[in-house]
């Protein structure tokens, strides 16, 4: 069994954008700079963000972190958004989720300009992706897009089910599956909580891409021998033996599956670290203008 090592690559794929950091600044280039808005004081929202301004430091980007109160208005948070847009310091821009009831997230994402939404959420980049076109993937799909192909997990021809349709993680796993090109390939199923007789479907899966959000939801029952198995799932459960007073499991029930799959993420340690690096990488992509021409 291959046991697919997100931290491991994570790390690779950030020394690989340090490097080229180094490299713009000696060649006198601009250093790529991302810029994130945090509303409110929600702990796990706070935890995020400080990961991915310490992640910046440690590649070389510049950072800016925007904090605004919980009560702030949909219309100043518009007003911030437009004005990180119009400054040319700037190169690409999150707006940390959840945010407050009273602001709207769609209003919000669609206020970020697509050249440098570097989330990959704005109907701009969620279209170019669709299209083939170069775009900016969310974080979570380009991070199971790169660990498929930095372990060399054949995927043409291949059936793909996905368990989950959000719009940050199954529907564009969905699509990428599908893509014309290497990962991609793949007879994709989308899955879903109205999706019936669901084990007999994940079963006839070469590879399972499991974005549901129950813990240890997938049992080794629900799985092909030799299948290649991606948790995308986090949660917190409570663990009297750890120091913490909590440990992290998945979506799929990992000793089990794991005794028949050919390849699978652990979780932790599998897909979530490479959010960042995907992050981080996107912020690249648009200081060197990669995917929207400057
Ligand atoms: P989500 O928005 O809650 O979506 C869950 C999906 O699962 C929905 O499409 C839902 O179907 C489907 N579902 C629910 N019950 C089902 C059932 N019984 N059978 C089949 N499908 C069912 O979750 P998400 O944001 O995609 O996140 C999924 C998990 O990944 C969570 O644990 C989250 O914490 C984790 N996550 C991790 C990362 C990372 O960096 N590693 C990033 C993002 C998310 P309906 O659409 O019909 O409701």
């Amino acid at each position: 069994m291959l046991l697919i090592d997100g931290k491991k690559t994570s790390e690779e794929i950030e020394s690989e954008i340090a490097l080229r950091v180094s490299e713009i600044k000696q060649e006198g280039g601009k250093t790529p700079h991302l810029a994130a808005i945090l509303v409110g004081n929600d702990g796990a929202s706070q935890t995020y963000v400080g990961a991915k301004v310490k992640s910046c430091e440690q590649v070389g980007f510049e950072s800016t972190l925007v904090r605004l109160e919980e009560n702030v208005s949909e219309e100043e948070l518009l007003k911030v958004v437009a004005d990180i847009n119009e400054n040319p310091a700037i190169d690409g821009l999150i707006v940390q989720l959840p945010l407050p009831k009273h602001i709207s997230v769609e209003k919000v994402t669609n206020k970020i300009k697509p050249e440098k939404d570097v989330d990959g959420f704005t109907p701009a980049n969620v279209g170019r992706m669709t299209l083939g076109w170069p775009a900016y993937v969310a974080a979570t799909p380009y991070g199971i897009v790169e660990l498929l192909k930095r372990y060399k997990i054949e995927t043409s021809g291949k059936h793909c089910v996905v368990i989950g349709r959000s719009h940050i993680v199954g529907s564009p796993m969905s699509i990428l599956m599908a893509r014309n090109e290497y990962p991609g390939n793949c007879t994709v199923t989308l899955t879903h909580s109205r999706t019936q007789n669901l084990p007999e479907i994940t079963k006839t899966a070469d590879i399972l891409i499991v974005a549901i959000g129950k813990p240890e939801f997938v049992t080794a029952d629900m799985v092909k021998e030799g299948a290649t198995v991606i948790d995308v799932g986090i949660h917190r459960i409570a663990d009297a033996s750890k120091k913490s007073g909590f440990k992290l499991i998945g979506d799929v029930k990992f000793d089990e599956v794991s005794e028949k799959a050919s390849a699978i993420t652990p979780v932790p340690g599998g897909v979530g670290p490479m959010t960042i690096a995907s992050l981080l990488y996107n912020t690249l992509l648009a200081a060197e203008g990669k995917v929207y021409t400057k």
